[in-house]
């Protein structure tokens, strides 16, 4: 024979149950359901448990004894009605005592858990990347300065050619940085280097390390298109592109380090640095790039177009790795018509003695 299950959402009252409080003889109480458990004694009030205090005794078959944490400690109920013990046990969370409130606490921190988790994801991929733009400048040069060390490290070991240190092609590089530092009307905190590799490119490091790699330097025709590629990279110095670029991708480890300080520092320095070697920069960061060179090379009196015709040439070798400037710095026709529009007549001196030009190109020759 099936029993149906007794209905707890009707079971309000429940007359002649037990009540025992260690001392006398059990007596009959009547029970009722409010916000509290309220028992009655002849009609007489007697006492109110609060359902958050009710812990379960035992459960016998067919009769639940239950004690309430507020009451004296032998006291107890027993309910043999089984609508109202399902009423009871549907209104007391804590029926099973200090198991059920460990096994609720660590479900607690399960979801805390999972939220904080789900919280530094969208630190991760969502906001820290959004925020990019505007940390940037909120990070301290010196850290940039570490990010940059850190990065020029990894670039070096990536380009295993090393470092060109030719000495007259040095000193022809430092005269050609000095003078589009003092064009650039800007203070820029640059050192530029040469490293010894037929990729065709060019990159700035946080912190103001800007490489030459030999490749770019044999396709360049002429000082100007050199001075526009290396324009354009003071731009992106200028604007900390690097820095930003690499907040976008490491952003988060690095805001961790920042936080925790050295333990986590060293890490995260280098999960920004390598970010800063891999990650692409914005369109609009290219863009602010251009229009940087083309008013050093114009402030030179010299064509802007040279960064354009270079970089048009550097797209159509088909010997360009996937490294090279074209990932970093694609060009559009958008940007070639710009440089074009940017562009003025040679009027000034050229930016480089023919013996400077000639050492520069030697620069990686040993
Ligand atoms: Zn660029």
């Amino acid at each position: 024979m099936s029993q149906s299950p007794p209905d707890a959402t009707k079971a309000v009252f429940a007359r002649a149950q037990l009540y025992g409080d260690g001392a006398d003889a059990p007596r009959r109480v009547d029970l009722r359901l409010g916000d509290t458990l309220q028992m009655f004694e002849q009609g007489a009030f007697r006492a109110a448990w609060a359902f958050a205090d009710i812990r379960r005794v035992s459960r016998a078959p067919g009769a639940l004894r239950i004690r309430a944490l507020t009451a004296p400690p032998q006291a107890w109920c027993e309910i043999s009605d089984p609508a109202f013990a399902a009423a009871i046990e549907q209104r007391c969370r804590l029926l099973a005592g200090d198991r059920q409130e460990k096994r609720e606490a660590r479900w607690r921190i399960a979801a805390l858990a999972t939220t904080g988790v789900v919280v530094i994801a969208a630190l991760v991929w969502i906001v820290i990347p959004a925020l990019a733009d505007r940390l940037a400048p909120l990070v301290p040069v010196s850290v940039e300065k570490q990010i940059g060390a850190a990065a020029d490290r990894q670039a070096r070991a990536r380009f295993k050619g090393g470092a060109c240190v030719s000495s007259a092609g040095e000193a022809a590089l430092a005269r050609l940085v000095d003078r589009l530092k003092l064009l650039a009307g800007v203070p820029l905190d640059v050192q530029v280097g040469v490293l010894a590799s037929p990729v065709q490119n060019a990159f700035a490091l946080p912190g103001g390390r800007i490489y030459l790699l030999r490749g770019l330097i044999e396709s360049a025709r002429s000082p100007d298109e050199l001075a526009g590629v290396l324009a354009h990279e003071f731009g992106h110095v200028a604007h900390r592109d690097s820095l930003r670029a690499a907040m976008k991708q490491g952003g988060a480890a690095l805001a961790i380090g920042l936080v925790f300080g050295d333990m986590f520092g060293a890490g995260a320095i280098a999960v920004a640095a390598r970010a800063s070697l891999s990650a692409a920069y914005s369109r609009e960061a290219e863009t602010q790039a251009d229009d940087f060179a083309a008013r050093v090379l114009n402030e030179a009196g010299r064509p802007a177009r040279a960064l354009g015709d270079i970089l048009k040439r550097i797209a159509a070798d088909e010997r360009s790795s996937p490294l090279d400037f074209l990932r970093d710095h694609p060009l559009t026709n958008v940007r070639q018509d710009r440089l074009e529009n940017e562009s003025t007549q040679a009027t000034g001196d050229p930016l480089m003695s023919a013996g400077d030009w000639l050492a520069l190109r030697a620069i990686c020759n040993r």
